[in-house]
């Protein structure tokens, strides 16, 4: 029985993968060598050269893993455009993922991982994400007729539940963080015809992405010098490093160019709104290969601030039409500074922007509201209503004037006494004189239990 199922496995490889340490062969799609735990890899391959207009990642099928049925929605082939009228950065080439079916890069990943997934004769694909790669997935499975469920924490947010469902995916929703969701899904029963394609360990991953790569080096072969990519969990960047083998491989390209890798500052007052910061054992691992990598090929990282990121997601929307989640604008401010640095010349980079503003609105909407999270069908002055009780409740303020700071300023000092006196009025809080002018709150136990309430309704940072 097993070695049915390994010559199932091993057919769809054209190259099959291969321990970077002790040279094992894989047929199995692992990011990591069971017996010695190294990063396992396929490749370089050889591929033909055509200049015939792409329609999907698919016309690069020598490169990919061979399934006998695809599931695909005309995911790839995505357009490169000049940047046009940002300052300094005109000539820019942008790589525009977010023009695929889901409107993320995931979705080469998706067509792969679930054709996987057909292959393997399941039934049923289980995965954990909060981001674009679960909702991907969700749509993939649609189209497959197979059956998708998601573990998901219980904060997530709103539009992200909203999206898996209308795609028709089953949600169980475990624990306060993704790792907890994580360890509830591996605990589940794993039972026959349930496939969990972890992508974040699945090799099938950076297969997918590489065309990326494969896609512009087609066109501009050597005329590329730089690449800027969004770091994330490491695995584009690692991606674009087997893109670039199978290019040179295949002569597409002579000189490798350098792959900047973008991150974001951690300690930025900004970090909060920035989604994927929870990097699990598995990512730290991808990471530290991916240093490795770029350190022998003259790669380089890049910190910059996410605050910036949002800024310059902004001004490429309304300067250049394209609106992109804010991680993928982090290359757009990696970009401006390399730039003024004389670090790289925008005719000769590329930058890859990953996925579409639309799967993050919140994000916007809380940076152009000036509030620290937007809650979707509740009005602005509840939003502010419900921030007063947090601070009160958590000690950080207990009058008008220290409420209004803490509030960042932003409403008129008139308009935070309104709020506290209507939550007074409703007894959500009491007031004693703190001194002769100035009211000191508290939280009553109303207030406190419809804190709670919120709370729970609400995913709050
Ligand atoms: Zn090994």
């Amino acid at each position: 029985m097993a070695n049915k199922k390994n010559s199932r496995d091993l057919k769809f490889w054209i190259k099959k993968p291969k321990c970077s340490s002790c040279n094992r062969v894989l047929t199995s799609p692992n990011m990591w060598c069971p017996d010695c735990g190294e990063y396992v890899s396929v490749g370089p391959i050889n591929g033909h050269y055509s200049d015939n207009p792409m329609n999907s990642m698919w016309d690069l099928s020598e490169f990919l893993p061979n399934f006998s049925k695809k599931i695909s929605l005309s995911e790839g082939a995505t357009p490169i455009l000049n940047v046009k009228n940002i300052k300094n950065l005109q000539g820019l080439l942008l790589k525009l993922e977010n023009r695929n079916p889901t409107g993320t890069f995931r979705d080469r990943c998706s067509s792969l991982i679930v054709s996987h997934a057909l292959s393997k004769q399941a039934s049923t694909v289980h995965s954990v994400s909060t981001g674009s790669y679960g909702i991907s997935l969700a749509a993939y499975c649609a189209t497959a007729g197979l059956k998708s469920i998601n573990i998901l924490p219980q904060n997530t947010e709103l539009s992200k539940i909203e999206q898996l469902k209308i795609f028709g995916s089953e949600l169980i929703q475990h624990g306060e963080s993704l790792n907890e969701a994580r360890e509830y899904a591996k605990a589940m029963n794993q039972e026959q015809g349930i496939y969990i394609p972890k992508p974040k360990e699945n090799l099938l991953t950076i297969e997918a992405q590489k065309t990326i790569a494969l896609e512009f080096f087609r066109i501009y072969g050597d005329n590329i010098k730089n690449i800027l990519v969004p770091q994330g969990s490491g695995s584009l960047t690692m991606s674009i490093i087997h893109g670039i083998q199978d290019a040179i491989c295949s002569d597409w390209l002579k000189i490798p160019p350098r792959v900047i890798s973008v991150s974001l500052k951690k300690d930025s007052e900004m970090s909060y709104l920035i989604e994927s910061l929870e990097i699990d054992e598995q990512e730290k691992k991808l990471l530290s290969e991916v240093n490795k990598k770029l350190k022998k090929n003259n790669g380089l990282n890049i910190e910059i601030d996410p605050n910036q990121m949002i800024n310059d997601a902004m001004e490429l929307a309304k300067k250049e039409g394209h609106f992109i989640e804010p991680a993928s604008a982090s290359v757009i401010s990696a970009a401006k500074s390399l730039y003024e640095k004389k670090e790289i010349d925008p005719k000769n980079t590329i930058a890859i922007l990953t996925g579409s503003g639309l799967n993050a609105l919140n994000v916007f909407a809380s940076k152009i509201r000036k509030i620290k999270k937007v809650v979707w069908g509740l009005a602005p002055a509840s939003t502010c209503k419900f921030e007063i009780l947090n601070l009160i409740a958590e000690n950080k303020a207990d009058n008008g004037s220290e409420i209004w700071k803490a509030l960042g300023k932003k409403h008129t000092r008139q308009s935070i006494y309104q709020h506290l006196s209507q939550l007074e009025e409703n007894g959500l809080i009491s007031a004693k004189m703190k001194t002769k002018k100035a009211k000191k709150y508290t939280l009553t136990r109303k207030g406190f239990e419809a804190l709670d309430k919120m709370r729970e309704l609400i995913d709050l940072i």
